[in-house]
């Protein structure tokens, strides 16, 4: 892989992707949480400043949804994109969205602090590109049946357009298991950081899409290397529009992150708030 031409690396030749003043890739694990979705400006500013004060880094949620179904929510446009900065000002947490389309790229990239591309659109290489030409961070997630190499390609799209702030991250495969949403592939975080000089996260709340597991996989992550996490959080998951069944709620997300503390420590690591 020749990504390395666009690199900032740090002394380990490693990139650290900068958002806001949240490090990706450094000594802390990134954690970031929120809502599958933006559902409303109630929802979004309760959870956001309950995860400020739990000693999340960054808040995640969707404004533009790729949902499997068209009559499924997919969404409040700008609307909620115009939510997510005002729970930014609030708050304090640089926030990362998902953009799935590369005209929107402007629109989004106005409002957030790192651009998220989701599984489906991995290989959607005008976006890619388009993301490329922009210097804000971007969030490339792992195609629903991506190989390592057809992954780290897509992010050279990123990079070979001028961005080398990326940071990758698992999600979850298709595989022939279909008790969970998706089977989580722990060894690609030790494989990406053999393969690539950018850091890796995991969201365990896509792969296993059961809150149950959402934490001892998180946990896994870490001790295997990742550089942070994306957790859906969500204040009243029975009642959330997207994605409740793998939501934590705000009482186990804060036992997670207590947890995450020494498990990090062990690995040379430091997560949740320091203060
Ligand atoms: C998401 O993070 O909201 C999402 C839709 O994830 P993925 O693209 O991994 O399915
Ligand atoms: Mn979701």
């Amino acid at each position: 892989m020749k990504a390395l031409k666009f690199a900032k690396l740090d002394s380990d030749n490693r990139t650290i992707v900068q958002v806001g003043p949240v490090q990706i890739g450094g000594p802390k694990i990134a954690v970031m949480a929120g809502p599958c979705a933006v559902e409303s400006r109630e929802q979004l500013l309760l959870i956001a400043s309950t995860l400020k004060s739990l000693g999340a880094d960054m808040l995640r949620g969707g404004a533009f949804k790729p949902r499997t179904s068209p009559y499924s929510f997919r969404g409040l446009a700008e609307d909620g994109l115009k939510l997510l900065a005002e729970a930014r000002e609030l708050t304090g947490l640089p926030v990362v969205t998902e953009v799935m389309d590369a005209r929107d790229v402007e629109l989004v990239a106005g409002y957030a602090d790192m651009l998220q591309i989701g599984s489906r659109n991995m290989q959607n290489f005008t976006l890619l590109h388009e993301v490329g030409t922009y210097r804000k961070p971007v969030l490339l997630k792992r195609g629903l049946s991506a190989t390592l190499e057809e992954w780290l390609l897509a992010a050279e799209y990123i990079l070979a357009a001028g961005n080398n702030q990326v940071v990758l991250c698992e999600r979850g495969i298709r595989t022939f298991e279909t008790w969970t949403r998706n089977t989580v592939d722990i060894s690609a975080i030790p494989a990406v950081k053999e393969l690539s000089h950018l850091p890796v996260i995991l969201d365990p709340s896509h792969g296993t899409g059961r809150w149950k597991m959402v934490s001892p996989v998180a946990k896994a992550a870490v001790a295997a290397g990742a550089d942070g996490l994306l957790i859906e959080v969500h204040p009243d998951p029975e009642y959330a529009l997207s994605d409740g069944p793998q939501s934590l709620t705000p009482e186990n997300f804060a036992r997670l992150i207590s947890e995450l503390g020494p498990l990090a420590q062990a690995v040379g690591r430091t997560a949740g708030a320091q203060f």
